[in-house]
């Protein structure tokens, strides 16, 4: 059985749909907003009309881990928590830098063919019983984009709400209210890539600028907990007038946003472009905090970025979370969520429990 038939039978009628004339639907899961004729597929090729009804992503993953939250990334959402991860297949993208290609291109790319040894069936119920199993406090939807799978991440998200676990989404933003009304009740945080500010990169990725900048805007609107990624490829989006444009249009829309600039390494078909420097990182880093970002954190380079990939209160400067990579070494964030020393409210969302992420005994001179 070919990938297309094994993905095609892990499906049931889709909520994120508009009926249009001589069963023609249009699908509201992502910007595209496909039109898809009787028999036909979306752009992501996962989601298709059958018999006027569209067909979407149910009842599996193809990876499904435990993973630090700090590895999404998320430093302001539950820091210090596992976050329960899992993935299905397809993109609505498609990025030449993509380091999961292998998954996200499934049904799009010659080779991903393999991934279909990935696929594990399993019900919602599940799901949530093994993250509570392995004390995750977060269900997480990334790997692919989640988008596109929408409806089965509300039915994982709905039963993990109700066992104590909080949502996010991995995800890059290209997006329609709709999917966001949609995930509204039972998503608290939402991850966005940035890729770049130029209109034209935008389309050569797959997508559009103006619906990921207007989902981040409509995330934040709704009081999801956003934090924005943009992976710094030398080359395609380092200048420093693309990176001012990035960091002011997040000032935009809050301040509070954390905006974490990333390591970029050749991967896929984006091959000749050199890996990120670490002094690169740092002149984004130096552009977001001019811009008047309260948080801007240099990422996939453990150790390589100093002491800037620790938490500080952006009133009185004091060390609220020392890291190391993923890794958190020192915690000082109130269970009320504010800085220890001047009682500043930092933004995210944060334990009832910190003396949960300082395992080390009192008396340690780590312990501040
Ligand atoms: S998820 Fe996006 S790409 Fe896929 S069918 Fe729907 S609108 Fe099209």
């Amino acid at each position: 059985m070919s990938l297309a038939e094994q993905l095609d039978q892990l499906t049931r009628p889709g909520d994120l749909a508009e009926p249009l004339e001589e069963k023609t639907v249009r699908c509201l899961a992502c910007a595209h907003a496909c039109r898809i004729r009787e028999g036909k597929r979306g752009i992501c090729q996962i989601r298709f009309n059958q018999e006027g009804e569209l067909q979407v992503p149910w009842g599996y993953v193809s990876s499904l881990q435990v993973d630090p939250i700090e590895k999404k990334p998320f430093y302001h959402f539950l820091a210090g928590s596992d976050a329960l991860t899992f993935g299905m297949l397809g993109c609505n993208l498609q990025c030449d830098y993509c380091q999961n290609w292998i998954t996200s291109q499934a049904l799009r790319e010659d080779g991903s063919e393999r991934v279909s040894g990935f696929l594990r069936k399993i019900s919602s119920k599940e799901i949530v019983d093994y993250g509570v199993h392995y004390g995750a406090e977060v269900v997480a939807s990334s790997y692919n984009e989640p988008l596109i799978t929408s409806e089965w991440a509300k039915d994982i998200f709905s039963k993990a709400g109700k066992a104590g676990l909080k949502q996010v989404y991995v995800s890059n933003g290209f997006a329609t209210p709709e999917v966001l009304d949609y995930l509204n009740p039972v998503l608290e945080g939402f991850k966005v890539d940035l890729k770049t500010m130029q209109k034209t990169h935008y389309r050569d990725l797959g997508g559009r600028l103006e619906p990921v900048l207007d989902s981040i805007q409509y995330a934040h609107d709704l009081g999801m907990w956003v934090e924005i990624v943009t992976l710094i490829v030398p080359g395609f989006n380092d200048t420093p007038e693309e990176l001012n444009e990035i960091a002011g249009f997040i000032q935009s829309v809050s301040a509070d946003i954390p905006w974490h600039v990333t390591a970029f390494r050749p991967d896929y078909k984006m091959t000749d472009k050199p890996r990120t420097s670490p002094a690169q990182l740092l002149k984004a880093v130096e552009i977001g905090f001019k811009h008047g970002l309260k948080y801007v954190y240099p990422g996939n380079m453990p150790g390589g970025v100093g002491e800037f990939e620790n938490t500080n209160c952006h009133n009185c400067q004091t060390r609220l979370i020392e890291r190391r990579g993923y890794i958190i070494l020192n915690y000082r964030i109130t269970a009320g969520g504010d800085c220890p020393d001047c009682g500043t409210r930092i933004p995210g969302i944060w334990t009832e429990d910190p003396e949960s992420l300082n395992p080390l005994s009192p008396g340690d001179p780590k312990v501040i």
